[in-house]
């Protein structure tokens, strides 16, 4: 039940039905496809004349396209109808501490090229004209691409969500740092920018199959050099008065932890971050101290292998970042209590090392056995789900409900 804001009200026009009902079409076309009129028509329970008018509608805009006939035993033959995404490419940008990433995905969100990796350049300007030399030289290279619908670049931070400025980026030390008007005047191309926890979970929501419940409450964990977090509920991201909303990262596990890359001790990123893991590893205090230079190149992959072929401090590491996990996570599910937990990052490659100790902890502290019987889905790192969650930022608004009333 949602309450009619009296002030801030969209009335309902005599177009609503129709772009409402549009809508939905379009989001049935895109998981079903391919997928025929009267299929749709069968999905929807309406008439196949009523079916007829929206699909032209979309045709007409050029979202949808008639591919392939089906066969049929008798009557005509039925034409399939696909989400129009042939020649079209959005640029995902993935920004962390230590590496930025780009990748050319289509409409739907799959990656149409490989992924280019470089170190990250602290310095806001000087990224912005290397990422749109490098975007520029990618679209001039990557043949079969006609036209871009826009950049979408997901930072380790806070991003407000009307001007998209990032409002602090611990790991990276930025605080109020404008890249999108940046972006978009070097680039030619519209940008948009969020949160790299909040994408991943909006990119997971918009994968997720009809059958595994969409509209559902979801969190999503991203684990990299930091820990982001996206909430979900009722098919809806969650911001916050003033675009917090879901840092778990920097809730306390120990009030005299390890220090935090946000200033404070003790944080859950300061225990589980790779930063955190490697820190561990080697014995150093903290995952913000410097790195000596014989242990900069080495990455938690590494580590896992280390841990695989019989390294028991590798191991030990690995185990200790699944406890604190599971003990974040259940922070995580008491407060929001999700059908599903989402992890994304390298340590997911540890995954049938740590689930038992992630699964342990989280027992010791949920509040309840549903808490603790919460789904937990690993999502591997050869998914890129934070470069999907930046395609997602171009691509899934136009799939989005309309809001009114
Ligand atoms: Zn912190």
């Amino acid at each position: 039940m949602r309450k009619i804001d009296p002030i801030r009200f969209r009335i309902a026009t005599k177009d609503t039905a129709r772009e409402i009902n549009r809508r939905i079409v379009l989001n049935l076309v895109r998981t079903h496809q391919p997928i025929s009129r009267a299929d749709l028509a069968r999905a929807m329970r309406v008439r196949r004349g009523a079916i007829s008018l929206l699909v032209g509608d979309l045709l007409r805009d050029g979202l949808i396209y008639e591919g392939a006939t089906g066969e049929t035993v008798r009557g005509r033959k039925p034409t399939f109808l696909y989400i129009d995404s042939r020649g079209r490419t959005v640029i995902a940008v993935d920004i962390r501490a230590s590496q930025t990433f780009l990748m050319p995905a289509d409409l739907l969100g799959k990656p149409i090229g490989g992924v280019i990796g470089f170190p990250t350049v602290r310095d806001p300007k000087q990224l912005v004209a290397t990422l749109a030399k490098r975007i520029t030289a990618l679209l001039d290279d990557h043949h079969g691409i006609e036209a871009c619908e826009g950049i979408g670049v997901v930072v380790p931070g806070m991003v407000e969500q009307k001007t998209m400025r990032i409002m602090h980026a611990p790991t990276l030390g930025w605080r109020n740092v404008d890249l999108r008007d940046a972006l978009a005047a070097a680039s030619g191309l519209p940008v948009q920018i969020e949160n790299s926890g909040r994408a991943c979970a909006l990119a997971q929501l918009w994968t997720m199959s009809a059958q595994s419940g969409a509209a559902g409450d979801l969190v999503f964990v991203s684990v990299s050099d930091g820990v982001g977090l996206g909430v979900i509920i009722q098919g809806e991201l969650l911001r916050g008065r003033s675009n917090i909303a879901g840092e778990f990262g920097h809730t306390p596990l120990s009030l005299d932890g390890p220090r935090c890359s946000c200033g404070a001790t003790g944080c859950w990123e300061a225990y589980v971050s790779n930063r955190a893991t490697l820190a561990r590893y080697f014995g150093r205090a903290a995952e913000t101290g410097p790195v000596p230079a014989d242990q900069k190149d080495f990455t938690v992959e590494d580590l896992i292998a280390r841990a695989r072929s019989g390294d028991s401090k590798a191991a030990a590491a690995i185990q200790a970042t699944g406890r604190y996990l599971g003990l974040g996570l259940a922070t995580v599910i008491n407060g929001l209590d999700p059908a599903r937990v989402f992890i994304g990052g390298e340590i997911t490659a540890a995954w049938d090392l740590i689930e038992a100790s992630v699964r342990e902890a989280l027992l010791e502290r949920a509040l309840t056995p549903a808490a603790a019987s919460t789904e937990i889905v690993p999502v591997s790192a050869v998914e890129h789900p934070r470069l999907r969650g930046a395609a997602a930022l171009v691509t899934a608004p136009a799939f989005a409900a309309p809001v009114v009333a």
